[in-house]
């Protein structure tokens, strides 16, 4: 098994579930009290969330570039990102490190493949939802992706930034993204991405009445075959 390293912090509520989830899928492979070997590097996200706002993402990217090069310094031997918004610069990390990284984007974009479908809705931060970055490279790996209208864009924005990363959890909110999933169903959409680490603790399969690809649950088992291979 090679050591995992984890840039994590954006935010710690959704680092904490991989922590969790990358120990759980080396558990169910190995058995017994197996657990996964692996380091965290996490950020302050108030610095972070700044840059995002000011636009200042060349810095952000030399911030993640250096958490990246600690980890293989402290041993870690496959690297993830444990934010989808962030992997707008994940050029600069993969360009720091000699070892693999495991790009969300790529791991979420095969699993709906997998499941036969091509067109899927997106939730995630608006960086997520109005940037190409995101939607560019599903689009290069065969899946159309589409986004709620700018109201609904602002709620699931508003919802991550003000609940989800501060560890709220609304039945509200719930509803409120239980309503932009299913107009974006009914307009076509065969599924949902839930293209944002924390919105899986909002969201469960059974609240969606298509599948949904859970970015998070999906990452973290992709790193655990990364780092089993
Ligand atoms: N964790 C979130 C994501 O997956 C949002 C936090 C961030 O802006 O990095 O995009």
């Amino acid at each position: 098994m090679k050591r995992i390293g984890l840039i994590g912090g954006m935010s710690w509520e959704s680092s904490a579930l991989y922590y969790r989830l990358v120990n759980e899928h080396v558990r169910d492979r190995l058995g017994g009290l197996h657990s996964a070997r692996c380091v965290m590097g996490s950020v302050d996200f108030a610095d972070i969330e700044r840059m995002q706002i000011a636009g200042e993402w060349d810095s952000a990217g030399e911030v993640l570039a250096d958490e990246a090069r600690a980890l293989v310094r402290a041993g870690a031997e496959v690297i993830a990102l444990c934010t989808n918004t962030m992997h707008k610069v994940a050029r600069s990390i993969e360009d720091a490190i000699d070892v693999p990284f495991v790009h969300v984007v790529d791991v979420t974009a095969d699993a709906i493949r997998a499941a036969g479908l091509s067109r899927v809705a997106l939730l995630g931060t608006r960086f997520t939802m109005e940037q190409g970055f995101y939607r560019e490279r599903m689009r290069a790996r065969g899946v159309e992706t589409v986004v709620p209208d700018a109201a609904g864009r602002a709620v699931v924005d508003r919802v991550i930034f003000q609940e989800l990363v501060r560890g709220i959890v609304s039945d509200d909110s719930r509803e409120a993204f239980r309503g932009i999933i299913d107009a974006l169903l009914a307009d076509g959409a065969e599924g949902v991405i839930l293209g944002c680490t924390e919105i899986e603790l909002l969201i469960r399969p059974g609240d969606v009445s298509a599948p949904s690809f859970a970015s998070t649950s999906l990452h973290a088992q992709a790193i655990v075959d990364r780092a089993m291979r």
